[in-house]
């Protein structure tokens, strides 16, 4: 009866998100002593080398925010801001609802939640079409039975991180026409999906959109994670109609890497804040987000709106020019800035050059770049054509030297004698 009654407490408490450190220490005083020493081995060990000390080689970042390359670096305020989150505890709701309102206020939402990245605001964000705020939908999801659980998408704005959405148990509805979308529309719809960076490939553009979900009473959502800066596009798309907004806040943001933002309605932003952590039985609960990435993704945002924004691209500029000057005057071999169209808007720089002259393909390139000392990652490519893109927005001070320098010493070491 007694182990019953406690395996049933620690369950509810587990349930409620509550549970204390499960289990007894043995000997307190000896753990502790196990900590200290492991702190000060710890201390002495990795001082400035956490990771060469795992066997690692960290690299120069000259690709951009990918999160399989770690995505941004934090500024030292946020860092620091995160730091001082750490040392004292505070209660995770409190905290999302003063944060929320703290980053709405900035970007003029009525709204605002921090996620776990993008991702998990775009299934906190379906989830909280489907279920709303009612206890008994929330706990049953990804079981939609009954439910409004369908999300109309343009065909062409399918994308790996739709899975985020279907897993709130819902049915994506394809369509390319705007009969189609009309057609689509049903008691059934819980939301329409609209991926910014696909703007130019699908028939119905991103305003558009908004004003069908208004005009039809359907909640709409932007995924907008890659496309800050510019800053303004935080309110751009809630002012442009759209219900909700997501963003990633390990970006351009530059705020943790596994942070998100979800910005919007009122009530939408509430609902999805109960459809996931810290409660337990929902199906956001997986990406969880503590006080440090709270106070990280609030401080970076805060940062990101006083930044000279024009001082900083002009930094960026001379940077990609600087990395274009070095290779420039290498046999064969051509430079130039571009800004992607959408997506990581800001100033790159390609270099191309003559694969008669020039002895290598792009990959190998890039693996000599990586294989180098120091390392450098460039941006990631589908195709194998002889064209290298270097980001400079990720680089730390200084860096871009370097860049310049070492593709210039690859590309010239290929050069074919004649
Ligand atoms: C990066 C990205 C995501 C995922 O964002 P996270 O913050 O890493 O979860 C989602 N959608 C698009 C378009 C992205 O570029």
């Amino acid at each position: 009866m007694c182990a019953m009654f406690r395996w049933t407490r620690r369950n509810f408490l587990w349930q409620a998100g509550l549970a204390p450190i499960a289990g007894g220490f043995g000997s307190r005083a000896l753990a502790a002593a196990a900590n200290d020493r492991s702190t000060a081995k710890i201390t002495r060990r990795t001082r400035g080398r956490i990771y060469e000390d795992l066997g690692l080689r960290p690299f120069i970042n000259a690709a951009g925010t990918y999160t399989t390359l770690s995505a941004c670096i934090m500024p030292s305020e946020v860092v620091a801001a995160m730091e001082e989150a750490a040392r004292r505890h505070v209660s995770i709701p409190e905290l999302q609802e003063a944060a929320g309102k703290r980053i709405a206020s900035l970007v003029a939402s009525e709204a605002a939640l921090v996620t776990s990245g993008c991702a998990e605001a775009l299934t906190l964000a379906t989830a909280a079409c489907v279920c709303g705020s009612d206890a008994e939908k929330i706990r049953r999801v990804p079981d939609t039975t009954a439910m409004k659980n369908e999300v109309i998408f343009q065909k062409s704005h399918r994308f790996g991180y739709d899975h985020a959405i279907r897993n709130v148990g819902v049915q994506v509805v394809e369509i390319e026409t705007m009969e189609e979308l009309d057609r689509a529309i049903t008691s059934r719809t819980a939301m329409l999906f609209f991926l910014n960076s696909a703007d130019h490939l699908g028939r119905i553009k991103r305003q558009e959109f908004a004003e069908i979900a208004r005009k039809k009473g359907i909640p709409s959502l932007i995924d907008a994670a890659a496309d800050v800066p510019p800053a303004e596009n935080l309110t751009a798309f809630l002012k442009m109609g759209y219900d909700m907004a997501a963003f990633s806040g390990g970006k351009g943001i530059r705020g943790p890497q596994c942070s998100g933002l979800l910005l919007g309605r009122k009530d939408l932003i509430e609902a999805a804040f109960l459809n996931g952590s810290p409660h337990a039985d929902t199906v956001g609960r997986g990406g969880k987000v503590g006080k440090e990435e709270i106070v990280g993704l609030m401080t970076a945002v805060e940062l990101f709106l006083k930044q000279d924004h024009q001082r900083v691209w002009k930094e960026w500029e001379n940077q990609v020019r600087s990395i274009g000057k070095a290779v420039a005057g290498i046999q064969g071999v051509e430079s130039e800035q571009f800004v992607p169209a959408i997506a990581n808007a800001v100033p790159h720089l390609a270099i191309k050059w003559d694969p008669a002259i020039v002895g290598l393909t792009r990959d190998e390139v890039a693996r000599a770049l990586r294989e180098g000392e120091p390392r450098i990652e460039v941006r990631p490519s589908a195709g194998n054509e002889p064209r290298l893109e270097i980001a400079v927005w990720m680089l730390q001070p200084g860096e871009y030297l370097t860049v310049g320098r070492r593709c210039a010493q690859v590309l010239r070491a290929a050069v074919r004698k004649a």
